[in-house]
């Protein structure tokens, strides 16, 4: 029996392709969660909640603040995730591919990954919540903090958001009912889709492709988590070679 595939409501974290990629075709992998508008359970219902865009143009929907948070408050952790392969939905938390041992990014830097992570370890994750739905910008107001683990379903929401625990924290004071929104490259190394950014702020990069592609100079502006940061010592240790 033929399997009736629904047009797929497609989530939000990017724009829709353009052109050149719509002709390419690509099948696109259907996240784990992927709220249906018609019958939708918030995850996280006293912080945020999706608005889901018209029929249709489920990429015009985004997460909003259901109260408001102050600068450098944690909303929530980041838990209950998913091993993910990179996907436009997914979330880089670790350097892909590995950085080589005998790197000096992989050896100088003390990073929280390099002890928390052995090499086996998922570098994508599906975020399997409604913060699938945090939009990207390049001025964002909240971050992604990727940092060192998942918080153990055990841990209690202190220990859950505490330093060396994934966790989303705001980056500016947000209003209850203003959209959330990130910085895709503070995780996302070369993004399986990139897209041209409309987020209009005088920030704003233009086409987003991922960290490997935007000049150290810049990023220096953004919170950006240490896996990013290691795989661009080695992308620049990498052109020092090449110029010997
Ligand atoms: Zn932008």
């Amino acid at each position: 029996m033929a399997v009736a595939v629904a047009s797929l409501p497609t989530p939000a974290p990017t724009p829709p392709p353009t052109k050149q990629q719509e002709l390419k075709k690509r099948k696109q992998p259907q996240p784990p969660y992927l709220p249906n508008r018609h019958d939708y359970h918030p995850t996280h219902p006293s912080l945020f909640r999706i608005e889901f865009g018209p029929e249709g143009e489920e990429f015009g929907s985004c997460l909003r603040a259901e109260r408001a948070f102050a600068k450098g408050e944690i909303l929530c952790p980041i838990r209950s995730t998913l091993p993910g392969t990179k996907a436009y939905s997914s979330v880089q938390v670790l350097p892909d591919p590995a950085l080589p041992s005998s790197s000096r990014a992989a050896t100088s830097r003390p990073t929280s990954f390099t002890t928390a992570a052995p090499a086996s370890t998922r570098r994508h994750i599906e975020l399997n919540s409604d913060l699938l739905y945090v939009n990207h910008s390049c001025d964002p107001n909240v971050v992604f903090d990727v940092n060192g683990r998942e918080a153990e379903p055990s841990e209690q929401d202190e220990r859950a958001t505490s330093d060396g625990r994934w966790r989303v924290r705001a980056e500016k004071d947000i209003a209850k009912g203003e959209i959330l929104t990130f910085a895709y490259f503070s995780t996302e190394w070369d993004m399986d889709q990139p897209f041209h950014c409309l987020c209009g702020t005088k920030r704003c990069l233009g086409t987003i492709q991922g960290a490997r592609h935007i000049e150290q100079g810049v990023l220096d502006g953004y919170f950006v988590n240490d896996h990013i940061l290691a795989m661009k010592a080695l992308q620049r240790e990498e052109q020092e070679q090449q110029h010997q």
